[in-house]
């Protein structure tokens, strides 16, 4: 047998070809997969060649795939148990849980989920071996045709003549799958089902109905609980509800996905916006303004016309087309071209914070989340090849210091070289090289998703996490070696040649009105100090005390403080009641004692009653607090 050559954690080994990932694995208990090689393989399958093993647990998102895509078998191995005259459709994992289509002769409602559940758990303790089979087209036939899944005959019957055929054997119960897999059912700790519904198969009306099961599954019961509580409290914390409680925003079928700021969202907007831009100031960044109406010849060299045509408002005016701009980058690209650019411009960074509209279908559109009119944290970066490195560095900074301001969690996926890539494969291997030294160099813990990048360049994306733990994809840095090429842009070098910049397209935002919707969620509500539309709200205890609360407020105006008054007359306790309820961070009730002495009693969103102080002191501390971070 020939040798091989592993290594794993930076540590080299020789075993025979052959060997199992699950015989070298340094921490046996959790690993559910292996990554070798740009694959994602079950921890029992032989390695025919060497490579860096990279052990995948449920921290791993490629991890957490396997395990739901194993519960999917499980629920369609405890169906086929209840029901045997049931066929399998298919059943994928989500990037939450996973769901089984299946077809029965009565359709399942959620009155037999406890049921189905009961039974997983039940193949769940029998703890089945789950082996993977390779079959020929034949074989495969035969095995489906014997147990009546004619689903599945129909599937590999589509799969084409050079592709391995394989399935997933477990106890009584076998898949045709793809794989990979856990080794064992009884991995799967903790699950629960959630949802049924129907799906015609293949998504056509034409054919049957079939029953769609859905699910979530962890390793274990405090994994599980924590999602569920999770989901509750993301329903009470939902933006649009939370938008209109706290008076940010409204939507109207009069601008369909265009969203109507009131003047506390548009506050937090502004907030937002200015804090990129004091970031992006100090690291260099020059902030300019491009058009947003763009004939279609633009459109047509930028690829645009070519690719996402569908996405664009178009204008037809004076016998032609013209395209409201979906992105800056083609107005960047002219700017750059507009004069004679040397190697001493570059790196040349360009933010831009206009409007940019996609025309996403009705159905699709969600709150904040999915608009047709928003804008971004965009930018630019023309760099030389030889400036990627540094660049790159600079907006992983950007990054940190973006997502650690609002108290989240990041995670970071890089996407390589597809097979499709366009440009030299020098400035490929150098740049992606380049990318993963630099994550490495800034500690950050990444995923690779080989062959998963644009045509035109490598990527990052990075996932927020937010308070209640959910992954949101915001910020993006591309490498584009493309759209420079497009535009023919060119910038002179020391040796007196015109050379090729790089492209890097970042938003660490992302779009800015869907960042603040993941906000209002993130934080229900509550916003930091700094954030807050209102940051503190005066409370006279009787109408005596409205002038005083007048020179209270002005005087936190100005120290640069955003400032109410209720001068409502009502009881003190319904007006601080209210103040709660609307989240506002820090509340001043002012009564005759506070107006004689020249003091204020201070109220917390957090802490409740805090005390009376002089009101110059007051100042001088809030102040301080709503100082950024
Ligand atoms: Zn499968
Ligand atoms: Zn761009």
């Amino acid at each position: 047998m020939a040798a091989i050559e592993l290594e794993i954690d930076g540590e080299k080994i020789v075993k025979e070809a052959g060997v199992r990932a699950v015989d070298v694995v340094p921490v046996p208990g959790n690993a559910l997969a292996v990554w070798v090689s740009g694959q994602t393989l079950d921890l029992n399958r032989p390695l025919a060649a060497g490579g860096n093993l990279h052990f995948l647990t449920f921290d791993d998102s490629a991890g957490r795939h396997v395990f739901r895509h194993s519960s999917a078998h499980l629920l369609a191995q405890a169906v086929k148990r209840l029901w045997p005259e049931a066929k399998l459709g298919t059943g994928p994992a989500l990037e939450d849980g996973f769901y089984y289509d299946i077809w029965l002769p009565e359709p399942l409602t959620e009155k037999d989920l406890p049921r189905i559940e009961k039974m997983m758990r039940k193949i769940v303790a029998e703890n089945h071996a789950i082996e993977r089979l390779e079959l020929s087209r034949d074989e495969a036939m035969a095995l489906f045709r014997d147990r009546g899944e004619s689903f599945k005959e129909e599937i590999v019957a589509r799969i084409p003549d050079d592709a391995v055929i394989s399935a997933y054997r477990q106890g009584d119960f076998v898949d045709l799958c793809s794989g990979p897999h856990l080794p064992r059912t009884g991995l799967i700790g903790a699950l629960k089902l959630t949802q049924v519904s129907g799906a015609y198969w293949r998504g056509d009306e034409k054919n049957p109905m079939m029953t769609r099961i859905y699910g979530t599954s962890f390793p274990d019961q405090e994994g599980l609980d924590k999602h569920l509580a999770a989901i509750e409290e993301a329903k009470l914390r939902d933006h649009r509800k939370l938008g209109a409680q706290l008076n940010l925003f409204t939507f109207r079928e009069e601008a369909p996905g265009f969203v109507f700021w009131y003047p506390k969202g548009q506050q937090l907007y502004r907030r937002l916006e200015n804090f990129s831009r004091q970031l992006q100031e100090v690291r260099g960044y020059q902030e300019v303004a491009t058009p947003w109406i763009y004939r279609s010849a633009l459109w047509e060299r930028s690829g645009h016309w070519d690719h996402y045509r569908d996405d664009l408002f178009l204008i037809h005016r004076d016998d032609e087309v013209q395209g409201v701009k979906p992105m800056n980058c083609p107005g960047h690209c002219l700017l750059f071209k507009s004069e004679t650019r040397s190697y001493r411009d570059l790196p040349w960074r360009l933010a831009e914070y206009s409007p940019l509209s996609r025309y996403e279908r009705s159905g699709a559109l969600h709150g904040l989340m999915r608009v047709r009119g928003f804008h971004q944290d965009d930018a630019h970066l023309f760099v030389r090849p030889d400036q990627i490195r540094e660049e790159m560095f600079g907006v992983l900074d950007l990054v940190d210091v973006v997502y650690r301001t609002f108290d989240m969690a990041y995670e970071v996926v890089l996407s390589t070289r597809p097979e499709d890539y366009m440009g030299e494969l020098a400035l490929w291997n150098r740049a992606e090289e380049e990318l993963e030294e630099v994550l490495k160099a800034r500690g950050l813990k990444y995923q690779i998703n080989a062959g998963d990048g644009a045509f035109y360049g490598p990527k990052l994306d990075i996932y927020a996490v937010d308070s209640l733990g959910r992954r949101w994809q915001c910020a993006t840095v591309q490498l584009d070696f493309q759209l420079p090429e497009k535009f023919e842009l060119e910038y002179i070098d020391q040796d007196g040649q015109p050379k090729r910049p790089v492209m890097i397209h970042r938003a660490i935002m992302g779009s800015i009105e869907r960042f603040l919707g993941i906000l209002v969620e993130h934080y229900a509500g509550a916003f930091p100090l700094w954030l807050a539309p209102v940051q503190v709200r005066v409370l006279p205890i009787t109408d005596n005390q409205h002038e005083y609360a007048g020179v209270v407020a002005q005087a936190l105006r100005e120290a640069g403080i955003r400032v109410e008054v209720d001068a409502r007359n009502q009881k003190i306790g319904y007006k601080i009641r209210e103040a709660q309820v609307e989240k506002v961070p820090e509340m001043l009730v002012v009564g005759g004692r506070d107006a004689d002495s020249g003091t204020v009693s201070l109220r917390t969103r957090e802490d409740g009653d805090v005390g009376a102080l002089p009101l110059a002191e007051y100042v001088q501390a809030v102040a301080e607090r709503a100082r950024m971070h």
